[in-house]
């Protein structure tokens, strides 16, 4: 490591578990983070500011105004630019160690992964959340995905690489929920998107350094106006349609 970045990473040099090894990891990794809005941008900043080798960023849309009030990822100087274009700004005058690589596209599956380590879903849809799944659960490359709806977020972790019995997304969510919406038309609070792109950042650091007990499967849920958190473990299901293929025989 070069003294520009024992100086910059001495906090996660003194963490026992990231120590000089655990920051090399982390220098050395590569993430695709799909979607740079409120939890794939706010998670980008996080992740780069952590020293992440690599960053792909996949997002189609522009910023608004009313992304302002969680996006913090953003300035007001930024409405009507490309979101990669103006998250990668941000990112380079935040840490220009990082290496970018904005996709101004929506993603899907002929895009591949990257060569990624590890997959972050900042998507807010279903078709992408499945396709990503599929290729994530399809290539052994962990899945971490994050959702929000009003006060409430959640955080899993998928596709556990060492592991084919652990569930995939589909596992957990078989099809599209009845009524399912997204932050557009149900309304989100900003505190509890932070809370979730952090909860997905700690996780990505933890999978990268290598602290992976009790890391996959594990469905977190934050209930912000009650203040309540808990934790479920999620079993496989042998009927998903995408997991379950991948372990029978073809
Ligand atoms: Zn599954």
């Amino acid at each position: 490591m070069r003294p520009d970045q024992i100086e910059r990473y001495k906090r996660h040099l003194l963490v026992k578990e990231i120590g000089g090894p655990g920051q090399q990891k982390l220098l050395n990794s590569r993430v695709l983070i799909i979607g740079a809005g409120a939890l794939g941008g706010v998670a980008a900043k996080i992740l780069a500011a952590a020293g992440i080798g690599h960053i792909t960023i996949y997002d189609d849309d522009v910023v608004d105004l009313s992304n302002l009030q969680r996006q913090t990822q953003f300035s007001a100087e930024d409405v009507g630019e490309a979101k990669v274009e103006a998250l990668s700004a941000h990112l380079k005058a935040l840490n220009e160690g990082v290496s970018l690589e904005p996709v101004q596209k929506r993603w899907t599956s002929d895009e591949g992964l990257h060569g990624a380590n590890l997959v972050l879903d900042g998507s807010d849809n279903f078709d992408t959340r499945f396709a990503l799944n599929a290729a994530s659960r399809r290539e052994d490359i962990p899945l971490v995905s994050g959702a929000v709806a009003g006060w409430t977020g959640q955080t899993l972790v998928l596709n556990d690489p060492k592991n084919p019995n652990a569930p995939c997304y589909q596992c957990f969510v078989p099809s599209e929920p009845p009524n399912a919406g997204d932050c557009n038309d149900l309304g989100v609070v900003g505190a509890i998107t932070h809370l979730v792109a952090s909860q997905m950042s700690l996780a990505a650091i933890r999978y990268l350094i290598g602290e992976t007990t009790g890391l996959f499967g594990q469905l977190q849920i934050t209930d912000g106006l009650r203040g309540g958190s808990r934790q479920i473990k999620l079993p496989k299901d042998p009927e998903c349609p995408v997991c379950s293929k991948v372990s029978a025989p073809h």
